[in-house]
């Protein structure tokens, strides 16, 4: 079983607001063997911690926290909750996602044991009934609120394509990037995430109350800031306090920003996608303050890199990734060039990886 990771070319913070998004499955992944038991005992190895852990289906309980084992165990539950028969297995994995840098290794892990379990039960199980099993994991087991992306990017996506995801109705449509000569370089801070629980909730928290004041001062009923124009929003500013007109003006048009990439995908027009990364890595920092510092440093590095067309942050923010659409001859350069006069500015080296649009979860039975 091999499900990857992935990380959103554009799109950012629209999930909770019912936009768009535009994932796509990074090379990278984790890796597991997985065997029937006849009885009820779920036994995992994670290779990369050098840990084990068991316990019984009977055992599960919601809730119980974000320690490793509980996203595996989270996907038995969640398959349990929504009665499916499904018996106890060994499972033994490992991967090659950095853990924690917002590339997903969470959901990697959550779809391959889904995909596991479905495997070995005989069940018919879809990959969107996957995600969604796998997701439900994270949010009531382990207890992180996160949207369907993640899961959906690991468990669907087609090799060479992006998947643009309609996050209200869940359709969805895989793009083809038809990257000949480029790749995404994937450059992570490696800064301390500690700030990014509490501003993404405050975010969540910010957008719904822009929400309910323009449907309040306008007469209207909108479910989300997705239903906001950018007239309308122009309109509001008159009413909206300052915060609140910048962070719903940075979903308005980061919303407009996927569907204009995916177009710009269609008609082979990379400067034009990279000049819509470039703008919404500015939103991300001007507007929405989600950025900092270094991803700021790291993606004006990256703009001013012959062969580079685009970079943005890529993530919640104040810490993980930056994505770069570059020419991968120049991919040294870029490298160089951020190691030599960036790092400065860093408190660690970043690392770097290169991935291409990979595809979805895949089974390998093993005779
Ligand atoms: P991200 O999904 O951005 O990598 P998360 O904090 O959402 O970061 O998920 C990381 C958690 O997922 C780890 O702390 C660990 O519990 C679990 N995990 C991910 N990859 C592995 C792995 N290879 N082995 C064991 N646990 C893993
Ligand atoms: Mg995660």
């Amino acid at each position: 079983m091999f499900a990857p990771g992935r990380v959103n070319l554009i799109g950012e913070h629209t999930d909770y607001n019912e936009g768009f998004v535009l994932p796509l499955a990074t090379e990278m992944g984790i890796t597991m063997e997985a065997v029937l038991r006849s009885d009820e005992l779920i036994r995992l190895k994670a290779v990369d911690l050098g840990k084990e852990f068991s316990l019984s289906l009977s055992e599960l309980n919601p809730g119980d926290g974000k320690q490793w084992w509980n996203y595996p165990a989270g996907v038995f539950w969640a398959f349990l909750e929504e009665g499916y028969q499904v018996k106890g297995a060994d499972l033994v994995f490992s991967g090659d996602i950095p853990i924690g840098s917002g590339l997903s290794s969470s959901a990697a892990l959550e779809v391959a044991t889904a995909a596991a379990i479905a495997k070995l039960n005989r069940l018919e199980v879809d990959a969107i009934k996957l995600a969604l099993l796998s997701q439900k994991a994270e949010n009531r087991y382990v207890g992180v609120q996160c949207g369907i992306m993640d899961q959906f990017a690991s468990a669907l996506a087609i090799s060479g394509h992006a998947v643009f995801i309609d996050c209200r109705s869940l359709d969805h449509e895989h793009i083809p990037l038809n990257l000949s000569g480029q790749v995404l370089a994937i450059i992570d801070s490696r800064v301390n995430r500690s700030l990014s629980g509490t501003e993404y909730n405050r975010r969540r928290e910010e957008c719904r109350e822009a929400l309910n004041l323009i449907n309040q001062k306008m007469g209207q009923k909108k479910s989300s800031l997705r239903d906001v124009s950018c007239i309308e929003i122009e309109n509001a500013r008159s009413f909206l306090p300052d915060v609140l007109y910048r962070r719903s003006r940075f979903v308005v048009e980061e919303n407009q920003r996927v569907i204009e990439t995916v177009k710009a995908f269609q008609s082979g027009d990379l400067s034009k996608v990279g000049q819509l990364m470039i703008d919404s890595h500015t939103g991300l920092s001007d507007l929405y303050e989600v950025s900092c510092r270094e991803l700021d440093l790291l993606a004006e590095t990256a703009w001013s890199t012959p062969g580079v067309w685009g970079a943005r942050m890529t993530g919640a923010g104040f810490g993980g990734c930056v994505i770069a659409l570059v020419e991968r001859t120049e991919f040294p350069k870029l490298k160089s060039r951020i190691l030599e006069s960036a790092v400065d500015g860093l408190e660690q080296a970043p690392h770097f990886y290169v991935t291409e649009p990979a595809a979805g979860c895949r089974v390998k039975v093993l005779e």
